[in-house]
């Protein structure tokens, strides 16, 4: 079946019994049997890494319905979930890293993830480089120590593109594990796992929850690698609400028609955008001339709403004035909901590998939803203020 028809019918039995179109949510700590034996050969199969309802905090038939989903979409075959997408990246980054090892980051990672490397590997003897993102970049920090090669692709705000096979080759070549942050894609894009991957990291928080109001993370992940996180969430106590897991599922079943709004409105935008004399840049994987555009064509199925413009004219103040001055793109973190957001973004303080020479600061736009007609007089209704 294609992804689209997958997502609609991913952990749904619709045809065994009488029941409700979604898995229902079921809330639980305690899970009771019918005897102590039965208890026994219950635990004796989870403890052997069965996943099986047993105990809330072991997960719940509604968290192991999302779970079955991204697998299917994904092709991993385990996930877990995490009460964020930045929590799921601190569980793979913990759980495959030990006093000793090396792990090897992206430089266009998402930027909090430096503040993990910081304050939690550096203090356990985990040392970390930060990676260029390309191959010859990656080449040049591997060691026979690395551990984990982390990576995401595109780039957070900038959108450089890595060759996911070619960095699933390298990996190979050390014995470590490669992990993805695919949020951009939002596991439906784009499938690292089936690329070489061993486990992809989404913030279900975005596009896949899509309406900027529930927070969930989740790590899919082929075999052995997900041996390892079952145990950090088991030891750990990790686990969501099954409200959380049910909203988030609801909001995977539309996914597909929502991206391809988000990416022709997106695209668009970006057409319009070409022609104004305002701006230098447009970073949008989408776009001929982006870094890495044809790695993109051949792995990616599509592109979403994200885009990031650089102008000529670049001080903070100016971009400052015309994120205030739209009426329709709201003003905050975060994206991937039906709604328009528009961000300065400074990228320089947040690259180590290299550095960064286009304009800046650079403003990050997510498209959402609305008429793309009436977000294009909305940024030129902004744009003339700037000039006035
Ligand atoms: C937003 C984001 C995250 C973190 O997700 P939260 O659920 O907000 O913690 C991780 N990676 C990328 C690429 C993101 O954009």
């Amino acid at each position: 079946m294609k992804k689209q028809t997958r997502l609609i019918h991913a952990a749904r039995d619709a045809k065994s019994a009488t029941g409700p179109v979604n898995p229902p949510v079921v809330r639980a700590s305690t899970v009771l049997y019918p005897s102590v034996a039965e208890m026994r050969a219950v635990r004796k199969r989870r403890d052997a890494g069965e996943r099986i309802f047993s105990y809330g905090a072991r997960g719940t038939p509604t968290t192991f319905a999302l779970e079955d989903a991204l697998c299917d979409l994904e092709g991993g075959e385990r996930a877990f979930l995490y009460p964020t997408g930045l929590a799921a990246i601190a569980a793979v980054l913990l759980s495959f890293s030990r006093p000793g090892d090396h792990v090897a980051i992206v430089d266009t990672v998402y930027p909090p993830v430096r503040k993990i490397c910081d304050e939690y590997l550096a203090v356990r003897g985990v040392a970390y480089s930060y990676y260029a993102p390309d191959v010859d970049g990656l080449k040049r920090v591997l060691r026979p120590n690395t551990t984990l090669v982390y990576a995401e692709s595109p780039g957070s705000n900038t959108f450089e593109v890595l060759d996911m096979p070619a960095v699933a080759g390298l990996t190979r070549q050390v014995n470590a594990v490669l992990a993805v942050d695919n949020t951009w894609a939002a596991g439906y894009l784009h499938q690292p796992l089936r690329l070489g991957a061993d486990i992809s990291i989404q913030a279900l928080t975005k596009y896949v929850a899509g309406c900027s109001d529930v927070m969930l993370g989740a790590a899919v992940a082929t075999a052995p690698a997900w041996q390892t996180l079952h145990r950090t969430s088991s030891t750990l106590g990790i686990c969501v609400s099954p409200d959380d897991a049910y909203v988030v599922l609801r909001g995977l079943r539309s996914l597909a028609a929502r991206l391809r709004q988000h990416e022709s409105a997106a695209a668009r935008i970006v057409d319009w955008l070409e022609r104004r004399d305002e701006v230098a840049q447009i970073l949008y994987p989408a776009r001929k001339d982006h870094p890495g555009h044809n790695v993109w064509k051949r792995d990616f199925s599509g592109s979403n709403g994200l885009l990031t413009v650089g102008f000529r004219e670049a001080s903070a103040p100016r971009i400052d004035r015309l994120v205030d001055s739209l009426a329709l793109f709201g003003i905050g973190a975060s994206w991937g909901g039906y709604e328009s957001l528009a961000l300065p973004f400074d990228p320089a303080p947040v690259r180590s590998a290299t550095t960064w020479g286009g304009p800046n600061p650079l403003l990050r736009l997510h498209v959402g939803l609305e008429d793309p007609d009436d977000l294009i007089a909305d940024l030129d209704a902004a744009l003339r203020s700037l000039q006035a």
